[in-house]
């Protein structure tokens, strides 16, 4: 056995933090949240004292500088809890974190990084729009430039944190009408959420993740200095792609989290619920069910796990984590309406867990690129030595 390294220690501590905050803060109340669409604020303040959104940011802009695959453990732990608590935290943590990090000025991440990483900002994430989900380098927003300022009018779909963040790392052209350059024409912009003409639509009534809120943002002449661009003109694209390899690292644990609730519910409800005269465990259909529902989840665990793993070594992990995405995604859904079947009439039911585990689920098959994109994005990074 190797010695257990000091990160190990950490990993483990914080693991174990993370899942004794989820049973006392997240568990008790998450039905509740998700019946009356409630972002918890005051939850959001508690997981920013605990540093829960500076996970991956460095230590020296005030974040806990972890590295990804702690990060993605701690999320597991929070979307077992509710997958709308984990999807606030991962939107924040791994989108305008990892683009402020990794091309923000010093003077941006004292503005931006260090609030976000000390949980006073909470920061969204806007490459969407009505017409630009696959298609994202479609994206119409537009940004001119006037003197030193950048006006931007346009409107952005399906933000996460839309009207709860204090800024948004949003993707917006900066081409021209008549000169666009596709994905080359779009650059990074730090939005603060109380500039003058922008506007957060009312809040998606959704299928689940009811306690994140998600709304439009609509940009009629947003003035904006030049200290808001992030990094280089025309690299916003780039930027948006690099950071959802790691978003979606953050989307695969919060299918491996809604799994592990899920089997741990079945496997729970079956030992309990009797038919025939005996528990429903001990019928095969039930067992091999749960085998089933179980090897999944730890393949999905596992595959997470070696992009992270690869991520922390500094490799290239944009079909890696495509491949984690599309599995958990797919395994979450599979699992979550396996459960709902193990619990027969009362799965279908509000008053017990599954259902709404199997509503959570269905989103990671979509954003931060539908399972089809993602099998776009594998078969394109497949190389001789990727096998
Ligand atoms: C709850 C929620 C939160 C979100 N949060 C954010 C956020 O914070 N920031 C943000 O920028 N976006 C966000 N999104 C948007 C999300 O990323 C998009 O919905 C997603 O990328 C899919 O785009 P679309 O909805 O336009 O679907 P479309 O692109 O219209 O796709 C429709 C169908 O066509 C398929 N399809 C499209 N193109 C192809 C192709 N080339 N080959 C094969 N099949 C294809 C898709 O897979 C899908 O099945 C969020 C969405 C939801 C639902």
């Amino acid at each position: 056995m190797p010695d257990r390294t000091a990160r190990d220690q950490q990993r483990e501590e914080l693991v174990a933090l993370a899942r004794e905050f989820v049973s006392n803060e997240i568990t008790p109340f998450a039905a509740q949240w998700d019946s009356d669409k409630e972002f918890p604020v005051e939850l959001h303040k508690k997981l920013g004292e605990l540093g829960f959104f500076g996970l991956r940011i460095p230590e020296e802009w005030d974040g806990l500088g972890l590295d990804t695959l702690t990060y993605v453990m701690v999320l597991e732990e929070i979307a077992a809890g509710d997958a709308g608590i984990s999807v606030s935290m991962s939107v924040h943590n791994s989108l305008p974190a990892h683009a402020l990090v990794s091309h923000g000025s010093d003077e941006q991440k004292n503005a931006w990084l260090r609030p976000m990483a000390r949980g006073e900002k909470l920061a969204a994430f806007s490459l969407s729009e009505a017409d630009a989900g696959s298609d994202a380098a479609g994206l119409k927003a537009q940004a001119v430039k006037d003197g030193d300022d950048w006006v931007i009018n346009g409107e952005k779909a399906w933000v996460t944190n839309g009207d709860t963040a204090d800024f948004c790392l949003m993707m917006v052209r900066t081409d021209t009408a008549d000169g666009r350059k596709g994905a080359g024409g779009i650059s990074a912009f730090l939005v603060p959420m109380d500039a003058e003409g922008l506007t957060p639509g009312r809040r998606e009534d959704k299928m689940g993740l009811r306690s994140s809120s998600t709304t439009t943002l609509a940009l009629d002449n947003v003035r904006l200095n030049g200290s808001h661009l992030l990094g280089e003109e025309g690299k916003g694209f780039v930027y948006a792609m690099e950071a959802l390899d790691q978003g979606r690292m953050g989307i695969a644990a919060q299918g491996v989290g809604i799994s592990r609730a899920a089997l741990e519910h079945a496997v729970r409800y079956a030992a309990e619920r009797k038919q025939f005269d005996v528990p429903i465990n001990q019928f095969q259909a039930i067992q091999f069910k749960l085998a089933n529902m179980a090897t999944r989840l730890a393949a999905a665990r596992a595959l997470l796990h070696e992009a992270a793993r690869a991520k922390d070594a500094g490799l290239n992990v944009t079909g890696k984590s495509a491949m984690a995405k599309l599995f958990a995604a797919e395994t979450a859904m599979a699992v979550t309406t396996e459960a709902v079947q193990i619990f027969g009439g009362y799965g279908y039911m509000r008053d017990y867990p599954v259902e709404k585990l199997m509503r959570d689920a269905k989103v990671t098959e979509i954003y931060e690129g539908t399972s089809e994109i993602q099998r776009i994005i594998i078969a394109k990074n497949l190389t001789i030595e990727s096998h």
